[in-house]
C-alpha cells in the first residue's frame, strides 16, 4: 500500500520541477500535486558564470525551496529512490512510497566527478576551479593567478549549458587584461569538439571574438585525467578517424605528446565543466534508455517530452534525452508541453497538440558588457526570438543583451518563471 496518492507527481524541484508544478496550479487549481525535492535550497545556476567573474553575488542566486513551492502544492523533502512504473509507484529514501495518475520526472543532472582521474583531489588545489561546482573559487583562482598557463576545458560528455565553459575564458581574458596579468597569460580553451559553437551565424561571431582575445582554441583535445602533484592535464586527441595527434610548439604551452593520442599540457590555473551524466536513480530505472547514445537518460519522445514506453510518465529539463543544449531557456519552452500534455490527458485522455521542437538557448557572454544571445532548436537551426530581433542583432556581443543576462532574466526567473507566469 502506498503512503500518498497524487493526481500528478513531480520529480525533483529545480528550474523544470517548479516551472511545472507552478503552470499546472495556474491552469487547473484543484490538481492534487506533490513534489519530492530533498534540498532547502533553489540555484538560479545561470548567474553562475557572473558569480566566477565578481559581478554577480552568489547570495542573490539562492532561494529558500519552501518559497518556491507553489501554493497547494505538497512539498515532499525526500529523495526518489526507485520508480515503479507498472504500478504508477515512487519509493522515496525514507522507504515511504506514493502513487500517481501522471509522472512528471526532472531531477536535473549529475557532476561525475569521479569519471574523471585525479579531478577530485585537484579540486583540493588551490589553482584548479570550476563555475559549476564553487564560482566563488573561480574568482579567487583568478585574483590569485599570476601568468602561465590559464587552460578552460570541456569535456565530452553531454553537459549543462554547454555554453558556461567558453563564457568563463572570456571573462577571465578580462579579468586578466583589468588585473594586468594578461600579458604574462596563455590563455587556452580546450574542447573535443571541431569548432568553438554548432550553430551559425553565432560560431563565426565567436570565432571572431576568440581570435580578437587572443585565445589559443584548442579542438579535438578531450580531457581524460588531471595529474595535480605534476600540475597537468592530459587530453586524448578526439579526430574521429585521425590518431595523430597535433601540437603546436611555437604557441609556447610546453604541451608533450605521449603515447599515439595523448597530450599533456601544464597549467598554472585550470577551469573545468566537470563531467556529467544523468543522475544514478534515473540511470539505472526502468524509465532510463538501456542501450544506445543516449544510456541512461529519460527515454522520452523529443517532440511530445512523453515517456515512449509508460505513456502517463513525461520527463523534461537537463535529465531527459533531448538532442539539444540542456539549459534554463529550453524548460521555459518544454514546461508548457508537459502542462498541456498532462491536462489534455486528464480531460480527454489523450495528448494535446502542443510539440517541443527543441529550442534552446546559450546567452554567450563574451566579456563584462558584452553577450551575443544564440537561440536554436533542434539539428541546430538558428531560431532567434523575432521580436528581438527585429530590434537587436543577436548574432553579435551586445551591451543590451549584457543587461538582459544581469539584470533582466534573474528578475524573469525568481517572479514570472517560477510563478507559472511565462
Ligand atoms: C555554470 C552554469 C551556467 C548556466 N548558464 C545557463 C544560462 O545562461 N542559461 C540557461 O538557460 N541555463 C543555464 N544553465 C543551466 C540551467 O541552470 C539548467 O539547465 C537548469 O537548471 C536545469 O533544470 P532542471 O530542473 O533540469 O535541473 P535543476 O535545476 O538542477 O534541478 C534539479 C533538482 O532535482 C533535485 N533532485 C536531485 N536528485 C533528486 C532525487 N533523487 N529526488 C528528488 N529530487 C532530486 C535537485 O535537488 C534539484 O533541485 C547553467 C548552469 C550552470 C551550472
Amino acid at each position: 500500500m502506498a503512503d500518498t496518492h497524487y493526481q500528478v507527481l513531480i520529480i525533483g524541484g529545480g528550474t523544470a520541477g517548479i516551472m511545472t508544478a507552478a503552470q499546472l496550479k495556474r491552469k487547473k487549481h484543484d490538481l492534487t500535486i506533490g513534489l519530492v525535492e530533498p534540498s532547502k535550497d533553489h540555484w538560479y545556476q545561470p548567474a553562475w558564470t557572473l558569480v566566477g567573474a565578481g559581478t554577480f553575488d552568489m547570495g542573490a542566486t539562492r532561494r529558500d525551496e519552501a518559497d518556491q513551492i507553489p501554493q497547494g502544492v505538497d512539498w515532499v523533502q525526500d529523495y526518489a529512490e526507485t520508480f515503479q512504473p507498472e504500478k504508477d509507484q515512487v519509493t522515496l529514501r525514507s522507504g515511504k512510497s506514493i502513487t500517481y495518475d501522471h509522472l512528471v520526472v526532472c531531477p536535473g543532472i549529475k557532476l561525475d566527478i569521479d569519471a574523471m582521474p585525479g579531478l577530485r583531489e585537484a579540486l583540493e588545489t588551490d589553482v584548479v576551479c570550476s563555475n559549476y561546482i564553487d564560482p566563488e573559487k573561480t574568482l579567487r583562482v583568478l585574483k590569485n593567478f599570476k601568468g602561465g598557463n590559464a587552460v578552460f576545458t570541456q569535456p565530452a560528455t553531454p553537459i549543462k549549458c554547454g555554453g558556461a565553459p567558453q563564457k568563463a575564458v572570456y571573462l577571465a581574458d578580462e579579468y586578466l587584461r583589468k588585473s594586468g596579468v594578461r600579458d604574462k597569460t596563455k590563455l587556452v580553451f580546450a574542447t573535443p569538439g571541431s569548432v568553438i559553437f554548432g550553430v551559425e551565424p553565432f560560431r563565426f561571431a565567436l570565432e571572431d571574438v576568440v581570435r580578437k582575445k587572443q585565445i589559443i582554441l584548442k579542438t579535438f583535445y578531450k580531457p581524460v585525467r588531471i595529474d595535480p602533484v605534476r600540475k597537468e592535464i592530459h587530453f586524448e586527441w578526439s579526430k574521429p578517424g585521425d590518431n595523430n595527434c597535433v601540437i603546436n610548439e611555437e604557441q609556447g604551452l610546453q604541451e608533450k605528446i605521449e603515447g599515439q593520442s595523448t597530450i599533456v599540457m601544464p597549467y598554472d590555473m585550470l577551469h573545468l565543466a566537470p563531467p556529467q551524466s544523468a543522475p544514478d536513480f534515473v540511470r539505472n530505472s526502468p524509465l532510463a534508455y538501456a542501450e544506445g547514445a543516449n544510456k541512461g537518460w529519460l527515454e522520452v519522445d523529443v517532440n511530445t517530452l512523453q515517456h515512449k514506453r509508460f505513456p502517463n510518465i513525461f520527463g523534461l529539463g537537463d535529465a531527459a534525452a533531448l538532442p539539444t543544449a540542456k539549459t534554463g531557456a529550453a524548460i521555459r519552452k518544454q514546461a508548457p508541453v508537459v502542462v498541456a500534455n498532462i491536462l489534455h490527458r486528464i480531460q480527454n485522455g489523450a495528448l494535446s497538440t502542443e510539440r517541443y521542437e527543441g529550442y534552446s538557448s546559450c546567452p554567450l557572454v563574451t566579456g563584462y558588457g558584452k553577450m551575443l544571445l544564440a537561440e536554436f532548436k533542434y539539428d541546430n537551426v538558428r531560431d532567434s526570438d523575432p521580436l528581438l530581433s527585429r530590434f537587436f542583432d543577436t548574432s553579435k556581443p551586445l551591451w543590451s543583451m549584457w543587461v538582459l543576462k544581469k539584470y533582466v532574466l534573474p528578475w524573469l526567473y525568481w517572479n514570472r518563471m517560477m510563478k507559472g507566469a511565462m
